[in-house]
């Protein structure tokens, strides 16, 4: 068995930036993800020809030009701007909260018109949940239609019974400008974000559906079985090369040392300390995802459903992410993800950590054990149990003393 000077467990953002620093270093590496394709939440399926974003929509956005040009010198960035729509019982109104959105709300003309509108409406008190937080920034009709059904499904509890800090700020933007984020450079990869993982990880030794807890991996015991799969990934992602050689050790966790002299664990810490301490809360989402016969759903890639009848969070109409201008004559053909934010229980993805204090404090105990670990490196966001954007995860990525 080869001896690499480093494993990276999980081909997601995070384990392919670093796995191609150590490449560029002169530094050998395998990367192992437990998934049967590489990128982490960030992998595309294709579907009839759609790039469809199977763990929820991934928009790039940063004010981090060294970060913008790095994903750039990979693949080309569309000109997607993310400018989501909210439907409120059938009617329309833009986001974030701009002129756009109180003319629609009350047909105010002016700035203001508006500040009068909204601070007529503030609530004044102190507050004590996240219901009155709202109030206080935004006034009733906001609070009403745009943010407490949609939050209430989100986290599946009344917004009285939520933390104010979950909402400390709500923007309000005097401008008639729909753009949602405040970044200055923004897109989506021209072919999906699967063409940026795998030019991250060209030429790296890539062993998939290679769980490092797993004792039973078929990756870790069965020659032929990753070769069907190796099969399988050369379609899913043509321009990877997997490694094919199985790997000959059982359960990694604990005998990694026997193939590479490092650790980069980017899964979750408390499962690499066995829940020690106990389990980390997330919050969860179901993707209930359909092709349509139309060649144009909703018009939008995001259209959010903020009252309480509709079951679902948003719907993701995927093609919209890098068709920008649909033509009308095409096939009529499109793919749809509706959301449904759900409690998480542990088997299930974990999406959204709970940094609560309690969830915070477990999360420092697993820090304290980390601490005491040499040739180890924790990063990424199931590891550090924060929720990063993929900017801050590269930033990170590129920062890490390797
Ligand atoms: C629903 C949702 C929407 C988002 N939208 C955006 C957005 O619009 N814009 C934005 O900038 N960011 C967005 N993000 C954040 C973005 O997904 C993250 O910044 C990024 O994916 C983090 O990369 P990572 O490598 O840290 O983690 P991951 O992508 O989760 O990669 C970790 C990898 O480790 C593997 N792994 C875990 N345990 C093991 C194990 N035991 N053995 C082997 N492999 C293992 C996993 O299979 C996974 O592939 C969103 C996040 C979510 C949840």
């Amino acid at each position: 068995m080869k001896k690499y000077d480093y494993l990276i467990v999980g081909a997601g953002l995070f384990g392919s930036v670093i796995a191609y620093r150590l490449k560029q270093m002169g530094k050998t590496c395998l990367v192992i993800d437990k998934r049967p394709h590489v990128g982490g939440n960030i992998y595309c399926e294709n579907v009839d020809g759609i790039n469809v974003h199977k763990y929820g929509a991934h928009i790039f956005h940063t004010n981090n030009k060294q970060v913008w040009d790095f994903v750039n010198s990979f693949v080309p960035f569309n000109r997607y701007t993310n400018q989501p729509v909210a439907n409120y019982k059938g009617r329309l109104y833009n986001l974030p909260f701009n002129m756009n959105t109180f003319y629609q709300m009350w047909g105010v003309t002016t700035p203001d018109e508006a500040r009068q509108k909204i601070e007529s409406q503030r609530y004044k008190g102190e507050v004590h949940n996240l219901e009155e937080q709202a109030l206080s920034l935004v006034g009733t009709d906001i609070y009403e239609r745009l943010i407490k059904d949609y939050t209430e499904k989100q986290w599946g509890r009344s917004c009285k019974e939520l933390p104010s800090f979950i909402i400390r700020r709500l923007p309000l933007r005097f401008t008639f400008d729909n753009n949602y984020f405040n970044a200055l450079y923004q897109g989506i990869p021209v072919g999906g974000y699967n063409r940026l993982i795998e030019a991250l990880l060209d030429g790296i030794d890539v062993q998939l559906n290679c769980d490092f807890f797993d004792s039973s991996s078929t990756a870790n015991q069965n020659h032929s079985a990753s070769c069907i799969d190796f099969v399988e990934l050369k379609f899913l992602h043509p321009a990877l090369t997997v490694n094919c050689e199985p790997l000959t050790v059982n359960h990694l966790k604990d005998s990694w040392q026997s193939i590479a002299s490092n650790l980069v664990y980017t899964g979750p810490i408390d499962q690499f300390y066995d829940y020690t301490f106990g389990h980390l809360q997330y919050r969860t989402v179901r993707f209930e995802t359909e092709t349509l016969p139309t060649n144009n759903y909703q018009g939008n890639a995001v259209v959010n459903y903020t009252d309480s009848a509709t079951p679902f969070t948003r719907i993701i109409e995927h093609k919209h992410f890098e068709e920008l201008v649909v033509a009308e004559r095409e096939e009529p053909k499109t793919v749809i993800s509706r959301e449904y934010s759900t409690e998480w229980q542990p088997g299930m993805e974990p999406y959204y950590p709970v940094n609560d204090e309690a969830n915070n404090s477990l999360y420092e105990k697993y820090v304290e054990l980390a601490k005491a670990e040499t040739n180890i490196i924790f990063g990424g966001r199931l590891a550090e149990y924060k929720y990063y954007d993929m900017d801050r995860i590269v930033e990170l990525a590129l920062s890490v003393n390797l």
